[in-house]
């Protein structure tokens, strides 16, 4: 049976606030459609009832008068309009807390967590482990709703001001820790504390197993019901892209981007899309993103195929409406052209492999400087050297028949990626020993899943056999370039900074680059090196069928840093070499051009994006600057007659040239579509 989300949609959540519940479901509906939206998700309860419910603990909104819930799904369905329900349990009101106070978190004070008087509940209480499913039922029964998304499913230890409340002591955490680790419970999130780690998991384990019974609890009553999770055990998958005004910087403009690659990897061909936050955050809810910021974010989720989901707070009558243009324009783009974004399967042979366990393990308290700035700093040197790729968590190579799955990509790059199990070391070395190919760094296998220093490298199919020292201030060290290395005419030195792993190699590994270990730098008098080595900057092996390089050194966290053009030129020349059937996209596009491949299954075509980001200047995000005569060449065997532009709306010349096909785009401006065909 196919339902509603198998095809692709355009969502727009109104985020209501109590008063709201005394809208005009035709001007809202009229509103949704100006939009071309088909979707619209919508409060119904949780913290507030926004319809006339019967349930004790359900607390009714105060402004209701009439049926709200009843009448916007009328007029939505009219008029082909699909209803999402939202629902919040993750807090209540005092009433609720006074006749059930075990329902509800408990700070390690003894006290509850109130904020502008309402009380955060606890997942492991009686609320949300039978409560909420009798909200569920009476909803469900009441209303045909299409969908169903659950907004914060699991601990919240920050409020919205962003107050810490410590790991609740509730007495359902306390027994069901108890139950599942035979432990108390602890009361400090302390990273190196074995038993809190052991937390970490019950955290995971507890909210997967929630989200597993109410999916299985939906499914089975309404099974024409789609269920949004980030989960395994959801029909769609959707996340949330944002700003927040005291996140650190640099920055990350491709967070759109990579949620859509996540989601489509993890998904495994359900449909997917991010939030595209329309405020700037959560304490000015409502004041718009520009029209470069939203729409490259809507452009990234579209060039993998993503479908389209803008959330307002409170209803579409909004006192800033500067972003709504460009959000309108995109909806009309995809509403016309919406049979090319369905079906797609990425051709990327490229997987950026992200670790779960390096985040929480290793990353610690710090794990955006720890792990994650590494990650990212992969993620732009491919991003700007136009590799399509995806993006793998390293949870799903654990799945029954992953391995199989891996064998579509030619390379895994593995950035810093320090806390790796043996079972994931075993099907990634079988991944090499089959011909696959590995590019690693830093302290890629140097730690179990749960963080502790292993002493040795988990992976077999790198080219060091024993780990010697990991020197951690390589302040003023460089790396010197060999004379022949492509691309490095003028220059023979890369700054290396951060940390060295010193490690012997494998017989037969074979080694770039040399470490020139820190140097003084001052007075320049005494500015000259003495002492140059012959510990390498990158090691080669072979393994099986395959080939590995490995980079004692953070490559990734330095480009991400420092953006300079060295790394990427080195990391792109290691791709290039263990990439079997050379790179995908040969193009003369500058590094502000993002490219993705898919091949839509049902026609055959491919559907090439092309993302301009030459708008984005760190937080600002203007428009884009159009970009003109952009050459591709596509490395495929497969054979097309015709290139057609979505956007232009227009066929483009398509030719041959060294057994590839080449096309040019005349005008790139914030985004292009090619389909490729055959007729
Ligand atoms: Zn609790």
């Amino acid at each position: 049976m196919t339902h509603w989300w198998n095809e692709p949609y355009r969502l727009i959540q109104t985020n209501l606030r109590e008063i709201d519940v005394a809208l005009n479901p035709k001007i809202l509906i009229k509103k949704v459609k100006d939009f071309d939206a088909n979707v619209l998700l919508i409060n119904v309860g949780g913290i507030e009832a926004f319809y006339p419910t019967e349930l004790e603990f359900h607390h009714r909104n105060i402004f209701l008068n009439g049926d709200m819930i009843r009448d916007v799904l009328e007029e939505a369905h009219t008029h082909d309009i699909k209803v999402v329900g939202r629902f919040d349990f993750s807090k209540s009101h005092r009433y609720v807390y006074e006749a059930h106070p075990d329902w509800f978190w408990l700070r390690t004070d003894g006290k509850p967590v109130v904020y502008n008087g309402l009380y955060h509940t606890c997942i492991n209480g009686g609320y949300y482990q039978e409560y909420i499913f009798k909200i569920l039922e009476e909803a469900l029964n009441k209303y045909q709703l299409d969908g169903v998304f659950f907004n914060m499913f699991g601990y919240q230890v920050y409020d919205y001001s962003g107050n810490y409340h410590g790991i609740c002591q509730c007495l359902g955490c306390k027994k069901r820790f108890k139950v599942m680790y035979g432990k108390e419970l602890p009361k400090v999130e302390d990273p190196d504390d074995p038993v809190y780690k052991d937390y970490i998991e019950f955290r995971h384990n507890t909210v997967e197993d929630l989200t597993k019974r109410v999916y299985e609890f939906i499914k089975s009553h309404w099974p024409n019901v789609g269920v949004m999770f980030n989960s395994k055990y959801s029909d769609i998958i959707r996340m949330e892209v944002n700003r927040a005004i005291d996140r650190p910087q640099p920055e990350w403009e491709h967070w759109s981007g990579e949620q859509a690659k996540y989601a489509r990897v993890f998904g495994k061909g359900k449909p997917f899309h991010s939030a595209v936050v329309y405020f700037i955050d959560i304490p000015y809810r409502f004041v718009s993103e520009s029209q470069g910021c939203l729409g490259l974010r809507f452009a990234q989720q579209l060039a993998e195929g993503g479908n389209l989901d803008f959330y307002v707070l409170g209803t579409l009558d909004q006192e800033d409406t500067k972003g709504y243009p460009i959000v309108k324009e995109i909806f009309r783009y995809h509403k016309k052209n919406e049979c090319y974004y369905k079906d797609l399967k990425s051709l990327a042979k490229i997987g950026l492999l992200f670790s779960e366990e390096t985040r929480e393990y290793y990353g610690k308290k710090n794990p955006l400087d720890r792990y994650i700035y590494s990650f990212r700093g992969a993620y732009r040197m491919l991003q700007e050297k136009h590799h399509p790729f995806d993006v793998i968590y390293s949870s799903l190579l654990k799945d029954e028949g992953f391995l199989d799955e891996l064998s579509k990509y030619e390379l895994i790059v593995m950035p810093n990626v320090a806390c790796i199990d043996n079972e994931i070391a075993d099907i990634l070395d079988k991944f090499v020993e089959r011909g696959g190919s590995i590019l690693a760094t830093d302290n890629t296998a140097l730690y179990t899943s749960k963080g502790d220093p292993r002493g040795e490298f988990a992976l077999k199919s790198l080219g060091v056999s024993a780990l010697n020292f990991i020197k951690e201030d390589m302040r003023s060290s460089y790396l010197r370039v060999e004379e022949d290395m492509e691309g490095f005419q003028d220059t023979r030195l890369i700054v290396l900074d951060e940390n060295y792993i010193y490690a012997s190699l494998k017989e037969g590994a074979e080694t770039s680059l040399r470490l020139i270990p820190p140097q003084r730098y001052g007075p320049p008098e005494k500015c000259y090196p003495d002492i140059e080595t012959s510990n390498p900057g990158i090691i080669w092996y072979e393994y099986g069928k395959g080939k590995t390089a490995y980079l004692p050194w953070r490559i990734d966290y330095l480009f991400y840093k420092h953006r300079l053009e060295e790394y990427s030129k080195v990391f792109n020349l290691i791709i290039e070499k263990l990439l079997r059937s050379g790179r995908q996209i040969i193009t003369d596009a500058p590094p502000q051009v993002g490219v993705t491949l898919y091949r839509q299954i049902s026609s055959r075509d491919y559907i090439i994006h092309l993302v301009n980001f030459s708008g984005n200047n760190n937080t600002a995000y203007y428009n884009p600057i159009p970009i003109f005569d952009i050459r591709l060449e596509i490395n495929t065997r497969d054979e097309f007659t015709s290139a057609v532009l979505l956007k232009m709306g227009r066929e483009i010349p398509l030719e041959s040239e060294n057994g590839n096909i080449v096309l040019t785009i005349p005008k790139l401006d914030l985004f292009e579509a090619v389909v490729l065909r055959k007729e």
